[in-house]
């Protein structure tokens, strides 16, 4: 995880515009502390839904609540794949190895992502969703925002299932 943060962080200004096509500009008239109590209520969500998830499948998860909201309040929140900065409006928690992909529940296989990213990465791996950011930034931009939006569209469409 930390790799990747810090791959994202020196990446040229040429990917900037991919951030653009992930998420617009939030406007949040919500005061620093109110944004941390939405966030840990988030988190605590996302860490509920994953127990429930995890019990369907006669599992248990082997971290608790705070153990998830400590790694998120553990320096600055950025999406694990395209670095923007996460609030409690677009803050996801990911399977880096998806659970239908042989992934464990274990915390090392969580990354917070935006849900854009979430969305589009679906059940692609980790390794799989990077090297598909890198191949489409190589694309030409509109190419690469239809291809990003047809992926969230698709993933929200399973998502319901
Ligand atoms: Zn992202």
């Amino acid at each position: 995880m930390i790799w990747l943060r810090a791959k994202v962080s020196s990446m040229p200004r040429k990917i900037n515009h991919l951030k653009g096509t992930v998420m617009k500009p939030e406007v949040t008239e919500l005061t620093p502390a109110g944004e941390q109590r939405k966030l840990r209520l988030k988190i605590s969500t996302a860490y509920h839904n994953q127990k429930k998830r995890a019990a369907k499948k006669g599992a248990r998860l082997n971290y608790q609540v705070l153990d998830l909201q400590a790694s998120a309040m553990d320096g600055p929140l950025l999406c694990h794949f395209c670095g923007i900065s996460l609030t409690s409006l677009n803050l996801s928690v990911d399977h880096l190895t998806p659970i239908s992909r042989e992934g464990t529940w274990d915390l090392d296989n969580l990354a917070f992502v935006c849900l854009p990213c979430n969305l589009a990465k679906h059940e692609l791996t980790e390794v799989e969703f990077s090297n598909l950011r890198t191949l489409i930034k190589t694309w030409p931009l509109n190419a690469t925002r239809r291809f990003l939006a047809r992926l969230r569209s698709a993933g929200a469409k399973f998502r319901q299932h």
